[in-house]
């Protein structure tokens, strides 16, 4: 079991309806040593990618977003949720239903943060369905951008997101994969994956 894996056992939570809370060091309260970690980890997986940018999408994602920028050396830009209409001029705008709120939102990046230069390694906390992603991919390609990877922190592998980005193409690397959870018993099934170093 890797270091986040058993941070997932010792302080993750099941919750009814296929929900993980990690609420204590990844989504609400931030463990920075981890955070450290997951970031060093994402740059040795995509060490030899020409990445220019990070991107992912508010809210959670960010943090994370931070410490995976950082270890490139590279800005990381997120994408913003709007209600606003009449942007399409000076953003770029995908639709994403939220797993965990059951709605959709528009999102938005400025025109002027991404272009057809930028090499893009998309991040973000949780891949359930893969709604996030696709939406983030499709202001990647909005901008004319390459994607260069994707990186989760933990993929529930019981849904189908993982899937659908693999068969697109792209190199998506989860740290964690969630195979099964029960939220009676609070059982987490990881997949078996190489060990970090
Ligand atoms: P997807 O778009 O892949 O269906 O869902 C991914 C997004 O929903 C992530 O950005 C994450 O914030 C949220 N999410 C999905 N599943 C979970 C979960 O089990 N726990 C938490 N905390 N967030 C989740």
């Amino acid at each position: 079991m890797n270091f986040l894996e058993a941070r997932i056992v010792r302080d993750g939570v099941v919750k009814p309806g296929n929900v993980l809370k990690v609420d204590s060091f990844l989504n609400h309260q931030m463990d920075i040593a981890l955070m450290e970690e997951i970031g060093r980890e994402f740059k040795r997986r995509f060490a030899d990618k020409p990445v220019t940018k990070v991107l992912t999408i508010e809210a959670s994602g960010i943090g994370i977003a931070c410490f995976v920028a950082r270890e490139f050396g590279v800005p990381m830009v997120f994408a913003k949720k709007s209600k606003s209409i009449n942007i399409e001029g000076e953003m770029y705008v995908a639709e994403v239903e939220s797993f965990t709120h059951k709605n959709r939102n528009q999102v938005i990046v400025s025109r002027k943060f991404l272009d057809a230069d930028d090499h893009l390694l998309i991040i973000d906390d949780f891949l359930a369905n893969g709604c996030a992603l696709q939406g983030l991919i499709s202001i990647a390609e909005s901008a004319g951008a390459t994607v260069e990877g994707l990186g989760i922190v933990i993929e529930k592998g019981f849904q189908i997101g993982g899937r659908v980005i693999r068969n697109l193409g792209y190199q998506l690397e989860s740290l964690a994969i969630v195979d099964a959870m029960d939220a009676e018993t609070g059982t987490i099934t990881f997949r078996e994956q190489p060990q970090w170093d």
